[in-house]
């Protein structure tokens, strides 16, 4: 049993600040209260411990206390992300059959599920009593969250009390916690980015600076005045507040300690233009599957290290599986799921304990782990593997590259050949970056075809979807 997450945090500093919102100001025992009385409204409305609640919401305090309220009444709580179309949401409500729905605004959607109140509509009923429960299994599931949908279909990921916990401890230990510690939050609630900010708030007694959505000056502002200490990042995000200070002459003050930057790969670029804005960034690798961080490179090893994921957490294990250098990055620890719902349910991630992520990767001499590529993506061309985001990477190193998506085409000599999707954001031609790819790319690696595009398929992440340049090109 672990205690009552946010029951134990009110006990124990009731009068910190739990979290912060434009002016606004929630202690931990004033979040506690809300979170009770919403829980108790709920009830009202018949929900009750071991339903399943499905929220879409835009980050906001609210979110936070509806969040909170759940998870006191014992429910599970599968999270939807707002980016979503309609059919994709309609297709993880029914996917997840939770018995509830409940949204902060009926206007933004019509979803087809009939169960479902707007955060006004709790709002407005009484409230009835039931029992607060004072320790929390750790086998709960917390949540459900659907990854991201970039290989396929977004799966539903059981998210469990003691994943939450223990990758949060894994967290403390690698970077510490703080008394003045605050977490600047603007990446989105209802993602294991956010919501793993929400779990370290009440298990670590620290302050979350709350942030609707990501707004470069706004997010600069923040760390400039000296409030936050720590941010969560992906790289676009990096690169927009770098493009910020690089215009303005600016640098972070001493008081920020880092930025975690992970979703996908860092270009080195970014990492080599953080430091001189006085930027500790740690690189970390991820997914919902392991509610958040695996590894996380720490700040003093960011230089010589450059590229790589760091090592695993404490609890974590990691493991490349095969023979060759580069193999499928295999991960272990008390972080990792059990397993999926719905159409997913019965494809068991684990082999032997072993979560297999369809990553490719190795791990240096020093046990420092290079996340490479997904496996599925992997253009193998005459016997040889390209990695699209190798070449993808080398492209964007011309400066009139601004994106680039690789993947392979059909062949009938190589099997694979790599073709380029290419955004520009200046001047050039297809011969330039043919002759700029050469220097730095082994023949077989170089693209076949280029296409110049405007932008390049993602998804609610931001995601690249190599499957949808590989689908373009074979109708074409
Ligand atoms: P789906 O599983 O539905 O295809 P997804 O894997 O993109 O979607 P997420 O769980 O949001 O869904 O993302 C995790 C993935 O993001 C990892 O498996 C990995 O491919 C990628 N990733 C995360 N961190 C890094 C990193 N530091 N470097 C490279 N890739 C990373
Ligand atoms: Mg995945």
């Amino acid at each position: 049993m672990y205690p009552n997450l946010l029951m134990k945090r009110a006990s124990l500093t009731p009068d910190r600040v739990a979290l912060r919102f434009n002016e606004q100001e929630w202690t931990f025992a004033r979040l506690a209260e809300e979170a009770i009385e919403f829980a108790e409204k709920l009830h009202t409305k018949g929900m009750e411990k071991g339903m399943r609640i499905a929220i879409l919401a835009s980050s906001n305090p609210k979110l936070i206390v509806v969040m909170h309220a759940c998870m006191q009444l014992g429910c599970e709580l599968v999270l939807l992300n707002e980016r979503l179309s309609e059919e994709e949401l309609n297709y993880q409500l029914a996917d997840s059959a939770p018995d509830y729905l409940v949204v902060d605004d009926y206007n933004k959607r019509s979803l087809s599920f009939s169960n479902k109140y707007s955060f006004d509509e709790i709002e407005n009923v009484g409230r009835s009593f039931f029992e607060v429960e004072k320790d929390w299994t750790k086998e709960r599931t917390i949540t459900i969250m659907y990854t991201s949908g970039t290989t396929g279909r977004p799966k539903g990921v059981r998210q469990s009390l003691e994943n939450h916990v223990m990758n949060a401890t894994g967290s403390a230990l690698n970077l510490g916690v703080h008394p003045n510690d605050c977490w600047l939050c603007t990446m989105p609630l209802f993602h294991i980015s956010g919501f793993s900010i929400l779990m370290r708030s009440v298990y670590y007694g620290m302050t979350i600076n709350l942030h609707t959505k990501f707004d470069a000056e706004a997010a600069i502002k923040e760390i400039l005045s000296g409030t936050v200490t720590r941010m969560s990042a992906v790289a676009v995000m990096l690169e927009r507040m770098l493009t910020v200070l690089e215009s303005k002459g600016l640098s972070f003050p001493n008081t920020f300690q880092s930025v975690i930057v992970g979703g996908g790969p860092v270009p080195l670029n970014y990492l080599e233009r953080a430091i001189e804005r006085n930027i500790p960034v740690l690189q970390t690798y991820g997914m919902t599957e392991t509610a958040s961080q695996t590894t996380t490179l720490a700040s003093e090893d960011a230089l010589r290290k450059l590229g790589s994921a760091g090592k695993p957490l404490f609890f974590a294990d990691v493991r490349i599986d095969g023979n060759e250098e580069i193999g499928e990055i295999c991960i272990k620890g008390p972080h990792v799921t059990k397993g999926y719902v719905g159409a997913a349910e019965s494809t068991n991630p684990l082999v032997d304990g072993w979560l297999h992520t369809g990553d490719m990767g190795y791990m240096d001499e020093e046990g420092y782990l290079f996340v490479v590529d997904r496996r599925s993506d992997l253009i193998i061309s005459g016997g040889e593997n390209i990695y699209p985001a190798e070449v993808e990477q080398a492209l964007v190193k011309h400066p009139a590259v601004k994106e680039a998506g690789v993947t392979g085409k059909l062949d009938d000599k190589w099997g694979r050949v790599p073709v380029a999707f290419v955004v520009l954001k200046g001047e050039t031609s297809e011969e330039e970056l043919r002759t700029f790819m050469k220097k730095q790319l082994a023949p077989y690696k170089q693209p076949v075809d280029y296409y110049f595009v405007d932008q390049l398929p993602r998804n609610g992440s931001n995601k690249l979807l190599r499957r949808e340049l590989f689908n373009y090109i074979k109708n074409t």
